[in-house]
């Protein structure tokens, strides 16, 4: 080599290690400040930045450059779930103060299986586009967790607060150490030093937790006596520049918290439809408002055992937590669960919900017509709302209280970012801002179900094929067919067999054979069976043979039963059963 080849030789290794360049040529842009498509665009992604966007035939691509021919496509800024707890599974064992069930699954458990799956968590966040999420109340320990996802080109952006500080700690939570999920704050001293204490494992933002009695009657007077401790905590977070996250679901505790300088409040108003004093409120203070619809009903739908979920949720959640969900079938302490199924069940219990909800869609309808912010937000963790996979029931049910898909696309991009003033840097499609973008198949405008119909996921300039994100195990498969049983829900059930699988009885006695016949097989015994749950009992795995001892209740029958799948080309080929 000689000299000049090999300076031009290392010119041309700095320069494609400096550039990565990436075009996506001729797809319609969602324009989601101004609510409108702009069609035949390229777009020019330099590392992790847009560094162009033009009219494509005004827009020359190298011709050595990576492109994406985006005909036909539609490109969204990548979404933002500006609601999530990532302490909480969203399983059965997420929070013992709502149901105590430490005797099945001591709480320390539990807490070590959110932290191991905190990476496949999120990855699930970015499957589904969701590029930012913002954990409105986590612990020192997931604030430290979280810098090994810090540049991580695989995994969203993090945004996080420690623990929510709150005038009431329930007790199940003390002594937890790094794990506290709540700091007890009783006095304004109290306020300000538990801040001071928070900066040391920089949160970006701080929550606070505003519980009253739950005296209807008592409720103004005990927001008033605890006022002077949030509004000590507020101050003093601005004094350190970090805005500051309410939980506030009454009017009267809402009011208050903006009035003395919430920036963000998580939840709907649930208890009365709000007037256009507290309207004009907002809007004066740029306040932001996550509605989190349907987190409630997670609890009382858990509870109650009257379990929905959409095919959906089946594929994209964490099939384990999904699956216990479905504990409360069998868990052997049957007077515990059969109290809450009872009061859950019950009429007040559901009239109760049913108000909440409607009047949290109503003050929804009023705030985004006024042109409040809106950001979209799940809640994720909480018992019974999953993490990533309840985002899309979240925006349905955003769009069913009255707000069109630009105002629901809105809330869950540019919104997202407002709230930690990052609007700059994320949230809308322009150039000099971060390449976090998802490429849709379909147009959001037309359906919100749209969303889901996602080509690419684009996070940090990194081009990513949606399935290629989270890689489902053998073990994930087995478990989303077993979820689908138990909720028969036979297209979901069916979904992880092959076209061709084969069904025998241990050994070698071939039952039936193909999926077709398996779903006539297996509707008609999900149709007629009453108190059909599959228990499992034991799970061996060994590459891609998955060994389930199961306890089977068919009708007023049970039997003890082994599977065994086998998976072939991610699906499941060949079932043994030995019974
Ligand atoms: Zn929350």
């Amino acid at each position: 080599m000689t000299f000049k080849t090999f300076v031009s030789f290392l010119l041309l290794v700095s320069f494609s290690s400096i550039f990565s360049q990436t075009y996506i040529t001729n797809v319609t842009i969602a324009d989601v400040e101004k609510q409108k498509l702009i069609k035949n665009q390229t777009v020019e992604i330099t590392d992790d930045i847009i560094t162009n966007i033009k009219a494509t035939k005004k827009l020359k691509v190298p011709s050595n450059a990576t492109t994406i021919d985006g005909s036909g496509k539609f490109l969204l800024p990548g979404l933002t779930d500006a609601h999530i707890h990532f302490f909480q599974s969203g399983g059965l064992y997420a929070r013992p103060d709502a149901i105590d069930l430490r005797k099945e699954m001591p709480y320390h458990k539990e807490l070590d299986l959110v932290h191991e799956s905190m990476e496949n968590t999120l990855k699930r966040y970015l499957q589904i586009g969701v590029t930012n999420v913002i954990d409105v109340g986590a612990s020192y320990s997931f604030l430290k967790q979280r810098a090994e996802f810090e540049n991580n080109n695989h995994t969203p952006s993090i945004y996080m607060t420690g623990p929510l500080l709150t005038t009431f700690e329930p007790s199940v939570y003390k002594d937890l150490g790094d794990e506290k999920p709540f700091s007890l704050v009783e006095t304004v001293e109290d306020g300000i030093k538990m801040v001071q204490e928070q900066l040391a494992y920089h949160p970006d933002f701080i929550k606070i937790w505003y519980i009253t009695s739950r005296d209807t009657l008592e409720v103004e007077a005990s927001a008033r006596k605890n006022l002077p401790v949030i509004k000590a905590i507020i101050d003093e977070a601005h004094k350190h520049d970090l805005k500051v996250a309410v939980h506030a679901t009454q009017r009267i505790t809402a009011q208050l918290a903006v009035e003395n300088g919430c920036d963000y409040l998580v939840h709907s108003v649930d208890d009365e439809i709000i007037k256009d004093d507290f309207v004009a409120l907002l809007k004066k203070n740029n306040t932001i408002l996550c509605p989190t619809l349907l987190v409630h009903s997670g609890y009382v739908n858990t509870f109650s055992q009257n379990i929905k979920m959409s095919n959906y949720e089946l594929l994209k959640a964490d099939p384990d937590q999904l699956g216990s969900l479905l504990d409360l079938k069998h868990l052997s302490d049957t007077l515990l669960v059969n109290n809450y199924k009872r009061s859950s069940s019950s009429e007040r219990s559901m009239a109760s919900l049913k108000k909440a909800a409607s009047i949290s869609m109503a003050n929804l309808k009023i705030l985004a017509d006024a042109g409040v912010l809106i950001a979209t937000g799940t809640d994720a963790g909480n018992i019974g709302t999953l993490h990533a996979s309840s985002y899309l029931s979240e925006l349905q049910v955003m769009k069913k209280s009255g707000m069109s898909n630009w105002q629901i696309i809105e809330a869950s991009t540019i919104n997202g970012a407002k709230i930690l003033n990052k609007e700059a840097e994320f949230g809308s499609i322009d150039i000099d801002k971060k390449a976090n973008l998802i490429l849709l198949n379909a147009n959001p405008i037309d359906d919100i179900n749209n969303i889901t119909l996602i080509d690419k996921v684009i996070n940090n300039g990194l081009v990513l094929e949606p399935n290629s994100i989270l890689k489902e195990t053998p073990a994930a498969l087995a478990q989303r067919q077993l979820n689908a049983y138990n909720l028969r829900n036979i297209d979901a059930f069916l979904e992880p067999y092959a076209d061709d699988v084969e069904i025998y009885n241990y050994p070698d006695e071939l039952r039936f054979k193909g999926k077709e016949t398996m779903r006539k097989g297996y509707s008609k015994m999900f149709e007629n069976t009453p108190n059909l749950h599959c228990e499992l009992l034991g799970r061996i795995v060994q590459g891609n043979i998955v060994i389930d001892k199961e306890r089977v209740q068919f009708g007023d029958k049970i039997m003890e039963a082994v599977a065994i799948y086998h998976i072939e080309n991610d699906k499941i080929k060949r079932v043994y059963f030995i019974q």
